[in-house]
């Protein structure tokens, strides 16, 4: 019974966690302030207590501003829904140790944020990108004595993972000159390798490739993306991250069979 209801309680936390990270995309995005309260998108009118329920103001108001009647992005519910089932997850997953649970939901929610700025507006913000590593140095940061010296070694091996992580997204970005991946990759490949450290840094990025091509080869084939489309990197980037946090072993039997020299 309580296990039910700590299960809810992360799915409304989620829900709005997911209805606060829809304001923080929309504006790092364009590099407004996520501070101050929500407007509508059209009208700019500034949203009441009722606007702003998570998904159920959506479904209420049949997605339209209540104010000038305009459609409202399906965004807004889709990313409240996202962000309460990976928060169930976590909870789910790493329920056992809150410290643990609060530091993996804070790089879960920056998860959220790069896969949904990259996917809407083509970029990853810096501020999102800093977020993402001071938290993945609390997760990685384990320490019982002298935990200065051990900090200092603990971030500069954590550094040269993430350079070497980067290396081959830096190449890419050069010899497409900036067209099949942009900065903000290069950077978040950096951060991969800062999380995960040099080899399974690697593996994730092998992982974000497959899921990115066969979802690219679905898309020429079904005739929804041409050649010329531009398909960001980072959402793959993410969705490999997430499952590597969440089920290491699963990910790591599955890359086995494609790459058996591992
Ligand atoms: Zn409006």
């Amino acid at each position: 019974m309580q296990e039910v209801l700590q299960g809810w309680f992360f799915v409304i936390l989620g829900l709005s966690v997911g209805s606060f990270l829809n304001v923080v995309i929309d504006r790092l995005a364009y590099g407004k302030s996520i501070l101050g309260r929500s407007q509508c998108d059209f009208c700019e009118k500034k949203l009441g207590l009722l606007d702003l329920i998570p998904v159920l103001s959506y479904i209420l108001l049949l997605g339209k501003c209540r104010y000038c009647g305009k459609k409202l992005s399906i965004y807004y519910p889709l990313i409240e829904i996202v962000t309460a089932v990976v928060f169930f997850l976590g909870f789910r997953f790493f329920g056992y140790d809150y410290f643990r649970l609060f530091v993996i939901l804070a790089i879960f929610s920056s998860f959220i944020v790069i896969f949904f700025t990259d996917l809407k507006y083509y970029v990853i913000p810096d501020e999102v990108q800093l977020f993402l590593l001071l938290f993945s140095f609390i997760y990685k940061f384990n320490c019982t004595q002298s935990c200065l010296f051990y900090g200092f070694q603990l971030f500069f091996s954590s550094l040269v993972s993430g350079f070497f992580v980067a290396l081959p997204l830096l190449f890419l970005f050069y010899i497409t000159k900036g067209k099949g991946l942009g900065f903000g990759d290069v950077k978040l490949g950096f951060n991969l390798g800062f999380l995960f450290g040099v080899k399974s840094g690697f593996l994730v990025l092998y992982l974000a490739f497959l899921l990115g091509g066969v979802l690219s080869v679905f898309l020429l084939i079904s005739g929804r993306k041409n050649l010329k489309a531009k398909i960001p990197f980072g959402p793959f980037i993410v969705v490999s991250s997430f499952l590597f946090i969440l089920v290491p072993d699963v990910i790591l039997f599955y890359i086995r069979k494609f790459l058996f020299f591992i």
